[in-house]
């Protein structure tokens, strides 16, 4: 029998269904289609990119970040698909990156990142971050899941901890947090970077078989001429300061005086490239840092 309950029950879900549909379609605009079951989600004013793969047995989230942006990427991912999350992989340990987890435990996501990064989280806990539920170990694991394959390439020591490089082998699109951030200088003064490492890394990222590159930080999408240029970059910046070493030049006035006008155009350039290049500089005064037995 229809009554005055039934009908208030049914406005209020007709009015939370609107919302929530009016909240994925508004977290919809921040989606980039990367290929026919790829998407970047990211607001470009927040600074974070993260991705999901859909398939017919699941989602596969990467980078979670924070809470914040997990709850708005759930929303991106409603707008797409209703298909249950069943993983959210880690690209590294820092907290900046790796929080918001829980957002992704609550859909019933295991959690996975490299054993490396899962015991820095674990002794280094933070409010906004889940502990993975699944380590793994080594140089490469894959996951297989509804027909799509996700290489997972730990490449050694380079930035942070268990640092993640995904490759989807079939789509030729790989995803990188921090070790590359294409048209823009090195973050500040270059944290917890392994200069030497990074940029064998970096090479080995350009032998990789792939032709889109999305980024957690700066423009979404590009491609392997953007792992080579920050590559470039950190070379070009160690040469101008060996060329002042040659020329006698006060090592601790360098950093001052250091000009490269070749990447003029990127962002942070006037900001940063003093900072860079103490940390080059430090580099090759002090030797390699931080560094491990390893590597
Ligand atoms: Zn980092």
């Amino acid at each position: 029998m229809y009554s005055i309950k039934n009908s208030f029950v049914f406005v209020v879900t007709c009015l939370m269904l609107f919302m929530s549909l009016t909240a994925n379609a508004k977290q919809a605009e921040h989606i980039t289609k990367v290929a026919d079951n790829v998407y970047a989600y990211g607001n470009p004013a927040a600074g974070y990119t993260s991705m999901f793969i859909v398939t017919d047995e699941g989602v596969v989230v990467l980078e979670p970040v924070n809470s914040t942006h997990s709850k708005l990427m759930f929303e991106a991912i409603r707008s797409v698909t209703d298909q249950p999350i069943k993983y959210l992989l880690h690209s590294h340990n820092h907290w900046d990156h790796s929080g918001g987890g829980q957002v992704f435990r609550d859909q019933g996501a295991s959690i996975l990142a490299h054993e490396e990064a899962v015991a820095w989280m674990r002794a280094n806990p933070h409010p906004d971050m889940a502990l993975p539920n699944q380590s793994w170990s080594g140089k490469r694991k894959d996951i297989h899941l509804g027909g799509t394959t996700i290489e997972l390439h730990y490449l050694g020591m380079n930035h942070g901890l268990g640092m993640t490089v995904f490759r989807l082998p079939k789509e030729k699109i790989v995803f990188i947090a921090d070790i590359v951030t294409p048209d823009r200088l090195l973050f500040t003064i270059v944290p917890d970077f392994n200069i030497k490492q990074w940029v064998r890394s970096l090479e080995e990222i350009e032998a990789m078989d792939f032709t889109t590159a999305v980024f957690t930080h700066g423009k979404v999408i590009g491609s392997k001429k953007d792992v080579a240029a920050n590559r470039e970059f950190i070379q070009d910046l160690r040469g101008a300061i060996h060329a002042e070493f040659k020329k006698g030049t006060n090592p601790f006035i360098i950093p001052n005086i250091i000009k490269l006008p070749k990447y003029e155009s990127w962002a942070m350039y006037d900001e940063w490239l003093t900072m860079n290049a103490w940390r080059i500089l430090l580099d090759d005064h002090m030797g390699p840092f931080p560094w491990r037995a390893e590597d």
